[in-house]
């Protein structure tokens, strides 16, 4: 396997931008559910949970960023999830990731209206529009808690005006490349809203990575090396001068600093400060490539906004 970094033929792709726009933090493993596609084996007996102390360096250092970027695991189980939104609102604009299923739970049922009032944008997992297809990736009864989420947050405003952005997020339900975004777009609209009269803003269509839970399934169906095939020669050079990667810091639940989410489990992180603690100014860095960013690079591009050409 030629290793990813030597695909990239222009030096200047290797570093990040001069300016990053995106703070990415996971704030804790802790997840209701535990699906089969996660990169970080989220899920309920997860201790990992971000401190308020680490927050506060996270608002130190978000002025210099557009937009804070939350995720998990659950990010909403974190106990100082609100404190995090109410503050970094205030800075930035904050987009919460979400599996929407957690708003179905006791104590989070506020969570909807919460986030609408401050106007943050969700990114909610939805990996696909049947029930079926939904539930064998996420457990029974995912599908319809989604659904009525869904309704709660398009009766708050959420897809239907530009200060309620609803982006869904779409994974694949196996070892292959997702369809193409905008035609599975149209695919989802026309589903959701005539079968629930649901509608949103934008679908993003993500590669799966091979690490974590998906890459623990892959090795034990023996399917590991076929899809890793199938993304080193799908690999698109046009894809790599927008990795994510190249405009963004990512921290962990713990304060670490990474390049992105997927560097998170495999301790690879950056190439700089350690841990956001240590952190006062933001430089332009070299990034810590490994063999699973083929899965970035593959087709029409991935990354957590979506395609990428
Ligand atoms: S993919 Fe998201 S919702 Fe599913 S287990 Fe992982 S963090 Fe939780
Ligand atoms: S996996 Fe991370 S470091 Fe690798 S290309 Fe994707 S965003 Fe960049």
């Amino acid at each position: 396997m030629i290793p990813f970094e030597d695909m990239i033929n222009n030096p200047a792709l290797k570093f990040t931008a001069e300016k990053l726009r995106v703070l990415q933090v996971n704030i804790g493993s802790l997840c209701n559910l535990s699906c089969t596609h996660c990169h970080i084996n989220a899920g309920p007996g997860r201790k990992e949970i971000m401190t308020r102390e680490t927050m506060t360096h996270i608002l130190r250092i978000l002025p210099n960023f557009e937009t804070l970027d939350i995720t998990g695991g659950a990010p909403e189980m974190n106990p100082d999830f609100r404190f995090l939104v109410d503050e970094a609102a205030k800075l930035a604009h904050v987009i919460v990731r979400s599996n929407l299923v957690i708003m179905t739970q006791k104590g989070y049922e506020d969570i909807p209206a919460f986030l609408a009032d401050r106007n943050i944008e969700i990114a909610a997992s939805l990996p696909c529009y049947t029930e079926e297809n939904c539930d064998s990736m996420r457990g029974k009864g995912t599908f319809n808690a989604a659904i009525s989420v869904l309704k709660t947050l398009n009766a708050l405003g959420y897809g239907h005006d530009e200060k309620h952005i609803l982006d869904l997020v779409y994974n694949p339900n196996g070892d292959f490349l997702p369809p193409n975004q905008s035609e599975l777009e149209a695919e989802y609209k026309s589903r959701l809203m005539s079968e629930h009269g649901i509608t949103f803003t934008r679908l993003f269509t993500i590669t799966n990575n091979p690490i974590g839970r998906f890459g623990d399934s892959l090795r034990k169906s023996g399917s590991y090396d076929s899809y890793m095939t199938l993304l080193i020669d799908s690999f698109n050079p046009s894809a790599v001068e927008n990795m994510m990667c190249r405009f963004q810091l990512s921290v962990a639940w713990d304060g670490r600093l990474y390049d992105c989410d997927f560097n998170q489990p495999l301790g690879l992180t950056i190439d700089g400060p350690q841990n956001i603690a240590d952190l006062h100014e933001i430089q332009k860095r070299r990034i810590r490539f490994g063999n699973h960013c083929y899965a970035c690079t593959a087709g029409s591009g991935s990354s957590c906004g979506g395609t990428t050409v």
